[in-house]
């Protein structure tokens, strides 16, 4: 009896509560289906009165998600068009004139929101400009790894002259400025005393520059009249020394040179060789990296530069970076390096630079691009 009524008061109780959340449901339905609750949304999230009224005119309330300017300028620039809709709410907004105008420029062009939003993020005015100008690319997003702000037109005229390319090393090859002839589009180099100074056909170090800290190499270690700088001569003087400890003898062949004396050199091989062979070996005055007491020419123990597959070579190739030197001018690398193979040339970066180059696989050139 007791236990009869208890049953017939929770079906009651559960019968009251179903009525009341039909009720709360119809009514929020009503007010809804209304407009006003949706504006009413819309508003609180951060649209103006009059992109609220428009996105509930047009029923598109449930389509949007969260406040989006791009979308909120588009409405109140009389720009949008109803099929890019969700590209709008996934577009960053980004402060400039014309943005919206912009967007549906390259909306009609074919290029996908992320495509868009990485523009902005990543592109000079130039960039964008240089986008407007040209057709759908669907190269864009593919290079964006190594990207550098302005060059976009450098990439893309690059990749279209070098479609046998990987996308990615088109981009280093730019970024390394082999887009340009070498000894064109220079600069000049701004941190000579840096270990990483960066030294090839496009980077030109001053006449006047003299590397601080020249010591003169003893002719235990090389021959008569050389100089290097004296953190990278007590990383070879370390290298010689244990080289020696497994019977390999190396020696300072050709250390720091002036400018004048690079000078020299390069005319001197010009008339030997001819301008065009001479390029391909010599560097011009300016463009040695030996003016900045870093790099060094190897001897072997028979005082010949030093050539690939001999005993010092190996052991170079295998140890060097250990001491902090990098073979500078590799083989079949010529067209990144500007300079013939040279396994007798090395570049001190000191030991941690020298063993991140070394894993890379890289030239000194690319790693630098990817910096
Ligand atoms: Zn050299």
């Amino acid at each position: 009896m007791v236990g009869d009524i208890m049953r017939n008061m929770s079906i009651k109780k559960c019968f009251i509560l179903l009525l009341v959340l039909i009720g709360i449901t119809g009514g929020y339905i009503y007010v809804y289906n209304s407009g006003k609750l949706s504006e009413f949304y819309l508003e609180g999230i951060g649209y103006s009165k009059r992109s609220a009224n428009y996105i509930t005119d047009r029923n598109l309330v449930r389509s949007v998600n969260g406040y989006s300017d791009t979308l909120e300028r588009a409405i109140s620039n009389n720009l949008y068009k109803s099929v890019y809709l969700d590209d709008y709410l996934n577009i960053s907004y980004v402060k400039r004139d014309n943005f919206n105008k912009e967007v549906n420029y390259f909306l009609d062009n074919g290029y996908s929101d992320e495509d868009i939003n990485l523009f902005y993020r990543m592109g000079s005015d130039e960039d964008i400009l240089y986008l407007l100008s040209s057709k759908y690319n669907e190269n864009f997003s593919k290079i964006m790894r190594f990207f550098i702000r302005g060059y976009l037109e450098r990439y893309f005229n690059y990749i279209g002259v070098h479609p046998e390319n990987e996308l990615s090393d088109n981009v280093i090859f730019v970024n390394i400025g082999l887009d340009n002839d070498y000894y064109t589009n220079v600069e000049d180099v701004s941190n000579p005393d840096d270990i990483l100074v960066y030294v090839n056909k496009y980077h030109k170090l001053d006449s006047g520059y003299v590397p601080e800290g020249l010591v003169s190499v003893d002719l235990s270690y090389g021959v008569k009249n050389q100089y290097m700088r004296s953190d990278s001569y007590e990383a070879f003087k370390a290298m010689a020394d244990d080289a020696k400890k497994e019977g390999v003898n190396i020696f300072v062949g050709s250390g720091y040179r002036s400018y004048d004396y690079q000078s020299n050199l390069y005319n001197r091989y010009v008339l030997m060789d001819g301008f065009d062979k001479a390029e391909t070996y010599s560097a011009r005055a300016g463009y040695s990296e030996h003016q900045t007491g870093l790099a060094v020419d190897i001897l072997n123990g028979a005082f010949t530069y030093i050539e690939d597959g001999e005993m010092e070579y190996s052991w170079l190739i295998s140890n060097s970076y250990k001491y902090g030197f990098i073979l500078r001018y590799p083989k079949e690398k010529e067209y990144i390096t500007g300079y013939m193979y040279e396994p007798w040339h090395y570049r001190y970066v000191g030991k941690d630079y020298a063993k991140e180059i070394y894993d890379s696989g890289d030239t000194f050139e690319q790693w630098m691009a990817k910096r």
